[in-house]
């Protein structure tokens, strides 16, 4: 059976008509599952269809490649690496935005190949034609002088009667002229009128996004559609939420804003206004939580509509991954300090072994033949101590990979994650459950609670869940490929304001990361000596701090800028741009405030005679576009500035994606490499970075989509219990001697509520349960099924449906059970005598990237060490 491919448009529907009616019944499910895994593997088989035959197009189509190569390792890898090498060959001059990204298959494109092709002569590779918006700007700026004279309440009168794009930029233009005295520039406008029809407006720093994307937001509201305005964290929900209040205010728009600290009855309000602005993360926990409601009035979100996506690279590709998490607490937690105490004890030289990658350890016979001494003379390996030898592996994991300052960090008693994409604190974030509380021991705190996960949603699956997406970013280009692939959106680029003038200069590459940190300093030093305002982006907080450490002890004094000051951070970037500033600072995307040469005092001409703010790097990052986005904080708004990135062969991005990379032929006395070779190697080093993680993303993608599915069929079920008196028909049917035996003492409307209550119970529970499967199915179907020589994929279908039709039929029969057994009176039914207690307490938190990856990703990565060989040692 072949199916059609679904996109996300119609998925709801599709889902809609296999969705049980009543009591579920299996069969049907099976159906529908297996649908959707039919539905996959055509998928499967149409990409590999597309790359055997749609290659001819471009150089740059082996994503196609890794496509089809699916998810036999190997494959997938040698596709990853392909595409950098392609890469390569396509363009050797590499600077952040030339890379060119893959061209959209023929296969997976909505609109198929040859417009594809059309649009690469014609402008920007992969971009949208701005003509039609440009063609409105005319029309808009007519409106201008009559808007002008209208009195606020004309004003906010004209924009509910702005059904069209250009009227509704005309009056957002006024209403921000107005509110803000800011007068949105016609480029602004393109990126509204570009947000308003779907598309990620790529848009400079400082260009003023957060009032495109308000005037966009407003168009929205105005036509009847509730919107989401999608923010990177706490600080710039609320502050661009208040910022813009005054120009909703005029449009005739309500606005709300959600924090962490926000109660229930904030985030329902919150809600219930026309545009909220909010977390992505607290977003997506009001879902996961309201998943769980046992009354309607308990939930607090309305089904999604649009969703505007601030920094939307930065959460809709590098955050996509990252699943949200709801648990709930059973028991305390518990700190393991004696394993850590054993831990510590290691020889790190003799006892374990830390692969290169620095993503596992094992321990060496010596170590534990140490341990099982430890623990007093126990043969670890063997059947009876395998639960010890879980809880050793965790301590030592928290012991020997996970590093306090670049991984975490302790703040008020608490092991808080640093977020590798953000450099910056996840206050709700924790690692996996065990590994946590090992994190705890470690540092010598006493454990939070422990709790099983009641439910999980990636971030891609919760911004998916959106009819209608759009977004803005400085960075979108580079990622058109991949936004079309998982979310089926365009990017439309627009240009600035004014001309960007700043001078990008040449990387400079060192044989080692000491003699790099010197000329680093030194930089920074003659740069000081001017006045000029110098930032230094890092790739750790760690690397931060050393630095920092060195530059103090050069007499250079430098504000340092890492998730431990989380809250001071807009006003220290603030001041980034005044007269002799040195600000230290880990990765700067999504970060959201944008550098004002002179600072607060303002005093701009000066220091854009001193070449305005530099911009220094620490290193490459995995990705070129994270590169860009920190060279992008200088030379804002025509601003002169400049930027330049230091790199040096001892670099992560080069030991571990071009290990085998020669050492350079000619360096100089400084240290610094001059052999085009090396240089080439660290952009490639790069590309194969940028593959595996595209590579990584697709897998998860592919694993997800069926689970996706599942929660869909769930939660509609769900909601009908929720809504309706299904769950007594269902349990009378099925027990008909016990209902009429209850029913003589009891209302039919408390019976509905205790028949609710005992299959909400076994439904949640079930789920819960199946998520839980999913994750061991998926962590042990790879390797078993490459074994046998099958598709890990299709095998891990085979085991999600089944466990998936397993969840109802167990759910019913549980329920029926329940109800036959429970004790029912007028306050319900008494689940908890039962033993069938809902967790007292819940929790969410982000799993943001396991640190140690899925044996997918781990091998993913080894493999792509291998073949990211440079040209010179093959
Ligand atoms: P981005 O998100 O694109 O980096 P912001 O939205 O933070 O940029 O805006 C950067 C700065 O530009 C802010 O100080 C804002 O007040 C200012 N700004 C935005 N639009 C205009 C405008 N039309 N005229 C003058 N200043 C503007
Ligand atoms: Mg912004």
């Amino acid at each position: 059976m072949k199916l059609p491919r679904r996109r996300r448009g119609n998925q709801e529907a599709a889902t809609a008509e296999s969705a049980p009616e009543a009591a579920p019944d299996t069969s049907d499910l099976a159906d529908a599952a297996d649908t959707s895994a039919a539905t996959d593997t055509a998928g499967a088989a149409d990409t590999t269809d597309a790359a055997a035959t749609a290659d001819t197009a471009a150089v740059t189509d082996t994503g196609d490649v890794a496509a089809a190569a699916d998810t036999a390792d190997a494959a997938a890898t040698a596709a990853a690496a392909a595409t950098a090498d392609a890469a390569d060959a396509a363009d050797t001059t590499v600077t952040p935005k030339a890379t060119a990204p893959a061209r959209a298959s023929a296969a997976r494109s909505p609109r198929g190949g040859l417009r594809d092709r059309v649009r690469r002569f014609l402008q920007q590779p992969g971009t949208v034609d701005l003509a039609p918006y440009r063609k409105l700007l005319p029309q808009i700026a007519e409106a201008e002088e009559r808007l002008r004279g209208l009195s606020d309440e004309e004003l906010t009168e004209a924009a509910g009667d702005a059904v069209e794009d250009a009227q509704l930029c005309a009056v957002g233009r006024e209403s921000a002229r107005r509110a803000l005295g800011e007068r949105p520039f016609d480029v602004q406008l393109l990126g509204t009128m570009a947000m308003l029809s779907g598309q990620v407006a790529e848009m400079a720093t400082g260009e003023g996004k957060t009032l495109a994307g308000a005037i966009a937001a407003a168009g929205y509201a105005l036509s009847g559609r509730s919107v989401h305005v999608v923010a990177v964290n706490d600080y710039l929900a609320r502050r661009d939420a208040e910022w813009m209040r005054p120009v909703y205010d005029l449009m005739g728009v309500s606005v709300g804003w959600i924090n962490q600290s926000s109660t229930p009855e904030e985030r329902r309000q919150a809600y219930r206004a026309d545009v909220t602005y909010a977390p992505v993360s607290e977003i997506g926990f009001d879902v996961l939580r309201d998943r769980l409601a046992l009354r309607e009035e308990d939930m607090v979100t309305a089904p999604p509509d649009v969703a505007l996506v601030d920094e939307a690279d930065s959460v809709l590709i590098d955050e996509a991954r990252v699943p949200l998490v709801l648990a709930g607490s059973a028991e305390e937690g518990n700190a393991d300090q004696a394993m850590a105490e054993i831990v510590r004890e290691l020889d790190p030289e003799t006892d374990y072994e830390i692969d290169e990658d620095a993503r596992n350890v094992q321990l060496t016979e010596a170590g534990a033949k140490a341990a099982e001494k430890a623990l007093g003379d126990v043969d670890l390996y063997t059947e009876e101590h395998l639960g010890t030898l879980t809880r050793l592996n965790v301590a030592l994991h928290a012991h020997a990979l996970l590093q306090r300052d670049v991984d975490y960090i302790i703040t008020g008693e608490k092991v808080r994650l640093v977020s590798e994409s953000r450099g910056r604190v996840a206050w709700l974030q924790r690692l996996p459950d065990g590994l946590h509380a090992a994190v705890e021991a470690k540092e010598g705190l006493s454990a939070t609670d422990t709790g099983e996960i009641l439910d999980s949603i990636t971030i891609e699956s919760l911004i998916r869940s959106y009819p209608t997406l759009c977004g803005m970013t400085g960075t979108a280009v580079a990622v058109g490929e991949q936004l079309r692939e998982f979310y089926g959106v365009e990017v439309a680029v627009i240009p600035p304001n004014l001309p960007c003038i700043r001078e990008d200069e040449p990387d400079r590459l060192y044989e080692t990361a000491e003699a790099k940190e010197d000329a680093i300093t030194q930089q920074v030093a003659e740069a000081h000596a001017t006045g000029r305002p110098v930032l230094i982006g890092t790739l750790d907080v760690a690397e931060s701090e050393r630095l920092a450490g060195q530059l103090e002890d050069e007499g250079l004094p430098c504000v340092v800028l890492n998730a431990k000051n989380d809250a001071e951070e807009a006003a220290i970037i603030a001041e980034a741009g005044a007269r002799e500033a040195i600000t230290v600072s880990t990765q700067m995307a999504g970060r959201g405030t944008d550098i004002k040469l002179g600072g607060s005092s303002g005093d701009r001409d000066e220091i854009a005679g001193l070449g305005g703010l530099l911009v220094i790097g620490t290193g490459r990052h995995e990705s070129s576009r994270l590169d860009y986005q920190l060279s992008g904080r200088a030379g804002r708004q025509g601003d002169p500035g400049g930027s330049v990135f230091f790199a040096s062969m001892e670099d992560d991005l080069i030991t571990q994606f071009a290990p085998d990379t020669a050492p350079p032929d000619e360096v100089d006395d400084d240290g610094l490499v001059t052999d085009a070779g090396a240089y080439w190697s660290l952009g490639h080093a790069q590309r194969v970075a940028e593959g595996v993680n595209l590579e990584i993303h697709r897998n998860t993608w592919r694993y997800n989509k069926l689970i996706e599915e599942q929660r869909r069929i769930v939660l509609d079920h769900r909601d009908k219990v929720l809504r309706t008196d299904i769950a007594l028909k269902t349990l009378g049917e099925r027990c008909p001697e016990r209902l009429g035996e209850l029913s003589e003492t009891l209302d039919e409307d408390v019976l509905a509520g205790a028949a609710r209550q005992i299959t909400l119970y076994h439904l949640d529970r079930g789920w819960a349960e199946h998520i839980a499967d999913l994750a061991d199915v998926r962590e042990g179907i790879h390797l078993r099924a490459l074994g046998r020589g099958l598709d890990p994929l299709d095998e891990f279908h085979k085991a999600a449906v089944a466990s998936f039709n397993n969840l109802f039929d167990q759910a019913a029969q549980q329920s029926a059970e329940s109800f036959e057994t429970v004790s029912i009176s007028a306050d319900g039914a008494d689940l908890g005598a039962a033993g069938l207690k809902r967790p007292s307490a819940t929790w969410t938190y982000l799993v943001q990237d396991n640190p140690f990856g899925t044996d997918i990703d781990r091998a993913l990565r080894s493999v792509g060490r291998l073949l990211g060989r440079p040209r010179s040692s093959s």
